[in-house]
């Protein structure tokens, strides 16, 4: 255990509660000191090679807020708590990752005594999506209400919380909304998993490079055969062509979304939320863009479209607003939320 220093020449008696989130992935940690109130105070990121096991990157984690509880801005605050983000399948009840892509050393480990060992303080551990959805459900005061944030890249994961609560499912799996079936028989587009005819073979990055050479192949756009022989196509080239008015990358983006449309009003029509957030680094511009509204207006009007009155009509969706910071903020929250209770 890494020795507590002295956090203030002059603390005071009052001490306020600051928690510590980590926030684990395949290239780097990031860290962050979070207040009672939710505001990040400070932030820092390591790079997870150089740290390879647990114990190294949450010894490295609580140096961090060492560090920083040691500067007179911090005097009236005390470290209460640490929130720890993980990737993977989150076995929660035993705090054990079950499976992970990217970190070896981490998979089987009782992530919470190995935490306690590096500070004895209240720790939780959480799924990385479910803490993101965490922080943006705290954003907007949500209280008991249920959120899913939809994060759309090479994967598409969903954070769950439910009643108010991170909500993992009995074998850490919730939320795997890339693996929905949304085409069946023959046609259906084989997935990364070995399944057929999942959401993220067609709405997946790659998924979404595919569509426009399956078009492509249907057209003669010059523009477009050009791109796809020379490049390395990317769903952000994609967006950025679709902006300046190619058709084709207009017709891909709006398959796009009503695939999505299509898989989340399935989920909302099972757990019944209030909204449903889209983020991660496929939003195709995202509110600053036209394209980007165009695609969330696309999906907004699919789920309505596949679902019953009552729950597509009521049902929020947006944009993610916390983008990186997610998990980090989400893990103290989480935190601060299980030392209360
Ligand atoms: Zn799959």
């Amino acid at each position: 255990m890494t020795s507590k220093p002295t956090i203030c020449a002059t603390p005071s008696t009052a001490q306020e509660d600051l928690f510590l989130g980590i926030d684990v992935g395949g290239t780097n940690v990031k860290l962050g000191l979070i207040d009672a109130s939710g505001v990040m105070r400070s932030k820092h990121a390591l790079a997870t090679p150089d740290l390879v096991t647990p114990e190294r990157v949450f010894d490295a984690s609580v140096a961090f807020a060492d560090r920083e509880l040691s500067s007179p801005e911090y005097c009236k605050f005390k470290l209460s708590g640490i929130g720890l983000a993980v990737p993977g399948v989150l076995d929660s009840r035993e705090a054990v990752l079950r499976e992970v892509v990217n970190l070896p050393q981490w998979k089987g480990k009782r992530l919470r005594e190995i935490l306690r060992k590096s500070r004895d303080l209240p720790n939780v551990v959480v799924n990385d999506a479910n803490s993101a959805a965490y922080a943006e459900h705290a954003l907007r005061s949500l209280g008991n209400k249920s959120l899913a944030l939809v994060t759309l890249g090479t994967g598409i994961g969903c954070g769950l919380v439910m009643n108010g609560s991170p909500y993992g499912g009995d074998h850490g799996c919730a939320g795997e909304l890339g693996h929905i079936a949304i085409r069946f028989g023959k046609e259906a587009l084989p997935c990364t998993c070995g399944k057929m005819g999942h959401l993220e073979a067609y709405a997946g990055s790659k998924g979404v490079v595919r569509q426009l050479h399956s078009l492509a192949k249907t057209t003669n756009n010059s523009e477009i055969a050009s791109l796809l022989t020379t490049d390395i196509v990317t769903p952000r080239d994609i967006a950025a062509r679709a902006q300046n008015g190619c058709e084709l990358c207009n017709i891909v983006i709006d398959q796009t979304a009503r695939y999505l449309g299509q898989a989340i009003g399935q989920l909302a029509q099972v757990i019944d939320p209030t909204v449903v957030l889209l983020g991660g680094a496929m939003t195709f511009g995202g509110s600053q863009s036209k394209v980007g509204q165009k695609f969330l207006a696309t999906v907004r009007n699919t789920i309505i479209s596949t679902t019953l009155e009552e729950v597509g009509s009521h049902l929020q969706v947006e944009f993610a607003s916390l983008g990186n910071d997610a998990g980090v903020i989400g893990a103290a929250k989480v935190a601060q939320q299980v030392i209360a209770s």
